[in-house]
């Protein structure tokens, strides 16, 4: 591990943006989101990365695509459709969506259009240094500092503008080679943990979420609080589009339309409307028929089974073996996203008020 100090991130940021698409959290017009920033914008303003801003959406998208083709059928023979992104670099992801990438890594460790995408990507995290609404990263390990095996690189911001940056991996130490950085003394490094313990002594009292994981592998909670909270889950699916970590998906066979067939060359069946392709989509655990098997029976009909499955996989002991922490990084989008109020907080809530 290599640790320097940074008088700014501009140099950082240019350096990175020649050899990668750069994309970075922005926040324009207080919707903060992931966006590609272009080499002169860099070169120009030298963007500063969002320390406290969480993006609505998490970065599960740069690799895990909400929509894409596994393969196309032209009518007489099958094409591969593996993506082959340019290099890029995430530049300032947080600690908690870092360690979901992580967590992603494992589910998709066999999958090639992930590990296409993954292979490509550069990750450059920050550390919190002050808690941000309805986040409890440091009650499910995931913050508020960047945990080692997640990053590439990571940030950590020093008084005055300047920051600490530490090279973890082999990939890391690579893509800073060339630029003329300053070792961080003794000092600036101790720091960094002065910091982050003081960040993570800032947190509300979050015991009821420890509390109610408890209860709910102690297997505490009936089958009727489930079906009261499932009256309350719309099925909009908002909570498993934003949480980092869901990765459930669905595949289905569409044709090709008129502009895309064109594309096929020289294919008389695809002219013809023959070709189609199969396309895998985000899909969620909380729609209806997720779980409708082909005979149309279904063992999550009611919507209580259905929100009883989710948190399951977030907080059951039972995938620690295969992942080894929690289906949950903390982010706390579930409970802004949810318009039936059975986010994490207020679930963990009433698991331990009313369960
Ligand atoms: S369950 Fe909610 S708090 Fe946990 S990672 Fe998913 S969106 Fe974030
Ligand atoms: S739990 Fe909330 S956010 Fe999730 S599908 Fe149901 S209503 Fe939508």
């Amino acid at each position: 591990m290599q640790q320097y100090l940074l008088e700014s991130l501009y140099e950082l940021q240019s350096h990175l943006s020649h050899s990668r698409l750069f994309y970075q959290v922005v926040d324009n017009d207080g919707d903060p989101h992931w966006q590609q920033i272009e080499l002169d914008e860099v070169e120009q303003e030298g963007f500063q990365p969002l320390t406290h801003k969480m993006p609505q959406s998490s970065a599960k998208g740069f690799f895990f695509a909400e929509q894409e083709p596994l393969y196309v059928f032209d009518g007489q023979f099958f094409r591969e459709t593996l993506p082959k992104p340019d290099p890029f670099v995430l530049f300032g992801v947080l600690s908690c969506d870092l360690m979901a990438i992580h967590y992603q890594d494992i589910f998709f460790e066999q999958d090639p259009y992930y590990q296409a995408r993954r292979q490509q990507g550069l990750l450059v995290g920050i550390d919190c240094v002050q808690p941000c609404k309805e986040g409890f990263c440091y009650l499910v390990n995931a913050g508020p500092g960047v945990r080692d095996e997640t990053a590439d690189l990571i940030l950590h911001p020093l008084t005055d503008g300047r920051w600490l940056l530490v090279a973890i991996t082999a990939l890391g130490k690579e893509s800073i080679h060339g630029l003329t950085l300053t070792p961080a003394s003794a000092h600036e490094i101790s720091l960094r943990w002065d910091n982050l313990s003081h960040c993570e002594q800032q947190f509300e009292d979050h015991s009821y979420i420890s509390e109610g994981i408890n209860k709910l592998n102690a297997d505490l909670i009936p089958p009727s609080f489930w079906q009261q909270v499932g009256v309350q889950c719309l099925g909009c699916s908002g909570c498993t589009t934003l949480c980092p970590t869901c990765s459930c998906y669905g595949t289905h066979s569409q044709p090709i339309g008129a502009s895309e067939s064109k594309a096929i060359q020289n294919n008389k069946a695809g002219q013809d409307n023959q070709a189609s392709q199969h396309v895998r989509f985000w899909d969620s655990c909380l729609y209806e028929g997720f779980q409708r098997e082909a005979s149309f029976h279904n063992p999550a009909e009611q919507a209580g089974e259905r929100v009883k499955r989710f948190w399951y996989h977030k907080f059951s002991d039972d995938f620690l073996p295969e992942f080894g922490r929690y289906g949950c990084v903390g982010c706390g989008r579930c409970e802004r996203a949810c318009p039936g109020v059975i986010g994490v907080h207020s679930i963990m809530r009433r698991i331990v008020d009313d369960a």
